[in-house]
């Protein structure tokens, strides 16, 4: 059968999916905003482990179509060990149609080209990037560890390897001041990755992590659902993408949106436009609902 270790995140989209723990924990473990892997050092599982819940999986999961290699950056891993472990699911689960993994700007930067094209060969076709916002100053903040120019060099390996990427912003980061500078800046580095699948998620402080620390000194501030409709209105009004699908359907958000980028950009525009004219009858989700 196959064991987690600890709690175990995936991104909505990889809900129906096969999660393999490839790795425990995020290697890099600083983002000031996330709690998920605080409590797990960072390991990379055993092959032998793996190939055994492969092959239960292969005898008890028939029809696996996704899997998911978690935890937090499963590219940071070896490439070697990632190729066999690719290889493994490939061969024991012959009806895949993809895998993938987060990856940490970090894991982009250590893996080359090469790497991440022969990984891509195997399977490994698609990776989650937090981009989380394209404002330089906003980046060290949530001690993402990297700027927007390093984000976007990052991001453009993959790119340039063939993996598709699946990107977040992460509305609210800049706080009330730097509300538009955020949104225009992330929306500068989109740009500049034309990522094939874009989300935004709402910044919200959990408890176990520095920004749940500063929140309770009264040092973050939370925008209200109209400000942050305002600034995904700025994000998306300021986006220039050629194919992009964009989703604000995480359960942090309070708008639900959908949306293919460029062809429905005006249509959600207006929808953003409508909810900050009247708001009192927009559809947004109250605090309590938000499944957080
Ligand atoms: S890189 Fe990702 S998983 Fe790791 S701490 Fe940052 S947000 Fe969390």
């Amino acid at each position: 059968m196959i064991r987690y270790e600890g709690d175990i995140y995936r991104p909505p989209s990889e809900a129906h999916s096969l999660i393999l723990q490839a790795t425990l924990g995020c290697s890099y473990n600083r983002c000031t905003f996330c709690a998920m892997y605080r409590q797990k050092r960072f390991s990379q599982r055993s092959l032998t482990d793996l190939v055994s819940e492969i092959g239960w999986a292969a005898e008890n999961l028939p029809g696996v179509r996704k899997v998911f290699l978690a935890d937090g950056d499963a590219l940071i891993a070896k490439a070697s060990f990632l190729a066999k472990l690719l290889d493994e699911i490939t061969l024991k689960l012959p009806g895949l149609a993809r895998v993938s993994c987060y990856a940490s700007p970090q894991a982009l930067m250590v893996r080359s080209v090469e790497e991440m094209s022969l990984l891509r060969e195997k399977g490994l076709t698609l990776y989650y990037l937090g981009i989380e916002s394209g404002h330089d100053g906003v980046l060290a903040e949530l001690e993402k560890g990297v700027d927007g120019e390093e984000m976007i060099a990052a991001a453009n390996k993959a790119t340039e390897a063939g993996v598709k990427l699946s990107t977040m912003i992460l509305l609210g980061a800049g706080g009330r001041e730097l509300s538009c500078e955020h949104a225009r800046e992330s929306a500068r580095v989109v740009n500049a990755i034309q990522p094939r699948f874009l989300s935004t998620l709402v910044m919200t402080p959990v408890q176990g992590t520095p920004l749940f620390e500063s929140a309770a000194r009264g040092e973050v501030e939370e925008l209200a659902p109209e400000e942050l409709a305002f600034e995904l209105h700025e994000f998306l009004d300021s986006l220039e993408l050629t194919s992009t699908v964009f989703r604000s359907n995480h359960a942090s958000n309070y708008l639900a949106l959908a949306g293919n980028l460029p062809r429905d950009k005006e249509a959600l525009l207006s929808e953003l436009r409508a909810a900050l004219r009247d708001p009192a009858r927009a559809p947004f989700r109250p605090k309590w609902s938000r499944g957080l």
